[in-house]
């Protein structure tokens, strides 16, 4: 227990300056997928009403990143700024902290792996045995306090549970990180799950007590535990979990499921965490300070306006494949005061028109999301074709602006054979081609365009309007192919609106139908910067064309 809630300190005190960043450690317990980075995300929120806070993630498995991994099994591969791909955590920081994320705060047990086989190759440990105490651990906690730097709190999100084979190594350099920057620069945050049996219709502590043990067996007892239930934990077992897992109650919190994720700083909030924070890292932040999100949550529970949007992909499977889409929609939801029910279509089976129209019969809008390889393509091309000639809105997504592109060069432009190299290296025309030298580097991801890019918008066009007549916008990218030059003029001279450019005028980066109610794509992944407080400017557009779309719906309804 903290010295400073009662008795007991077990740790030691290192009593260092405080200029130096503060460590919050946020570890899980019972259960893996319980939302750890969502709680560690709601504490640095509240955090960020006035300090500098990053988040940095750990993984502990050996791939150097999630880049290569099926988004089936893993989920959406988020992409920094610098071109990095990471776990889809990093979204939820970056949406709650409102920062921007680097290389540096992700770290995967492949990448220290890799980091320390270098310098054993270098010499750098001067013929010692190389081993996982100290100098696995010791350049764990140098990445810490490297990639902490300039931050006031930094964030350490352990990935898996405690007792997982893979974390072992970060939870210990956790450990000897607390001891080193002292008690009051650290602070060990537990999320455990409390389930509910219905038979004795009871909350379970037994389950929070193990995993505390757990931790503790490991030299790590919790400041906080935060609760994961499936209802509000009651004061009582807030007291059970108090006295057997050496926390006072004040600093167990409950965590319970939450009809939006964003509620939960302001569930944190109401139960006192500001004080503890506070008081544990000896921090001034405001005990009432002025919280955005409850406004805009609150628009999203009392909608005025409701629409369906489609999602037209492959891994419907797994939602978290495109997570964040869904929270760029979430975000929408909280600026149009509307209720969007997300329809995902499955587009293998679509092979013509009728099939087109009987999936998108009663939806507002729609969007062709990220994707790879050719499966179901066909029939995203027949949905677009589908949304063109009858005026739906449709937002394309790096795939979704290609195929957007193919299907206009065949229809529109009459080039029968036009295909993008990626599924068919034989194409006669490819209108999507693989164009060597516009990555920034070898290194990140081989052959892709990966992070932020800059574009220029077309001051003439619906894109530069949307974006709110901004000519120049940075977007992020994740993919390899591009609109083949050689075509640019034919599409043009079509009436495609090529509307915004990389600076060499070389790579589309937005299209555009000028005469149809909302019909844009773009070659980056807008929903990667999207945030509550500010939507992507292209979903916004969406949404707001939707609404339109259901209106127009509506009154035709009512003349009839
Ligand atoms: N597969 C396409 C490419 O590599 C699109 C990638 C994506 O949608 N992220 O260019």
């Amino acid at each position: 227990m903290r010295e400073d809630d009662s008795t007991i300190s077990n740790r030691p005190d290192g009593s260092t300056s405080n200029d130096s960043p503060r460590f919050i450690i946020i570890t899980g317990g019972v259960l893996s997928g319980l939302g750890k980075g969502i709680a560690g995300a709601s504490i640095g929120h509240l955090l960020s009403t006035r300090y500098k806070v990053i988040p940095i993630k750990c993984d502990g498995y050996l791939n150097t990143d999630p880049g290569t991994m099926n988004p089936i099994e893993h989920g959406e591969v988020f992409v920094l700024d610098d071109g990095s791909e990471v776990d889809m955590d990093f979204g939820h920081y970056e949406r709650y902290l409102n920062c921007t994320c680097t290389k540096e705060q992700s770290l995967t047990m492949g990448k220290v792996f890799t980091a320390v086989q270098e310098k054993e190759r270098r010499g750098d440990y001067l013929g010692k045995t190389v081993q996982f105490i100290p100098h696995v651990t010791d350049l764990i906690i140098e990445k810490f306090k490297k990639a902490a730097e300039g931050s006031d709190i930094a964030i350490i999100e352990i990935g898996g549970t405690v007792g997982d084979i893979e974390n072992e190594l970060f939870i210990e350099a956790a450990r000897q990180l607390a001891i080193e920057v002292g008690r009051k620069n650290s602070l060990f945050v537990h999320l455990t799950y409390v389930p509910y049996l219905d038979n004795v219709k009871e909350l379970k502590s037994k389950p929070t007590q193990i995993s505390v043990k757990q931790l503790l067996e490991r030299g790590i007892s919790p400041d906080m535990i935060i609760c994961r239930s499936n209802r509000p934990i009651t004061d009582v077992i807030k007291r059970k979990i108090s006295i057997f897992c050496n926390v006072s109650e004040e600093s167990v919190f409950s965590g319970h499921d939450l009809e939006y994720t964003y509620d939960l700083p302001e569930l944190l909030y109401d139960q006192g965490i500001i004080k503890k924070l506070n008081k544990y890292l000896d921090l001034e932040l405001d005990p009432e300070p002025k919280l955005l999100w409850p406004a805009l949550i609150s628009n999203i529970r009392h909608p005025e306006n409701e629409i369906t949007i489609a999602i037209c992909g492959k891994y419907t499977a797994l939602e978290d494949s495109y997570a964040s889409i869904f929270e760029a929609l979430t975000h929408c939801s909280a600026h149009t005061k509307s209720k969007i029910n997300i329809r995902m279509i499955e587009t293998t089976n679509i092979k013509n028109e009728e099939d087109a129209k009987v999936k998108l019969q009663d939806v507002d809008g729609m969007i062709v999301p990220g994707g790879f390889g050719d499966r179901g393509t066909e029939g995203k091309i027949q949905l677009i074709r589908y949304a063109r000639e009858n005026d739906i809105p449709f937002l394309g997504i790096c795939l979704g602006l290609q195929l957007a592109t193919i299907e206009f060069a065949r229809d529109v432009c009459g080039i029968e054979d036009a295909d993008s190299e990626e599924f068919n290296q034989y194409a006669g025309s490819k209108i999507i081609a693989y164009l060597p030298g516009q990555h920034k580097g070898i290194d990140m991801g081989g052959t892709l365009r990966l992070g932020s890019y800059e574009a220029h918008l077309d001051s003439s066009s619906k894109i530069y309007d949307i974006y709110g007549k901004e000519s120049i916008v940075y977007e992020r990218h994740r993919h390899r192919y591009e609109v083949n030059p050689e075509f640019h003029d034919i599409l043009k001279k079509n009436g495609l609106s090529l509307a915004g450019f990389s600076p060499d005028k070389r790579l589309v980066e937005f299209i555009c139908l000028e005469d149809h109610p909302y019909f844009v794509a773009t070659q980056a992944h807008p929903e990667l910067k999207s945030k509550l407080e500010k939507p992507a400017p292209l979903f916004l557009g969406l949404a707001k064309a939707a609404i339109m779309h259901r209106h127009a719906f509506q009154k035709e309804m009512q003349a009839n």
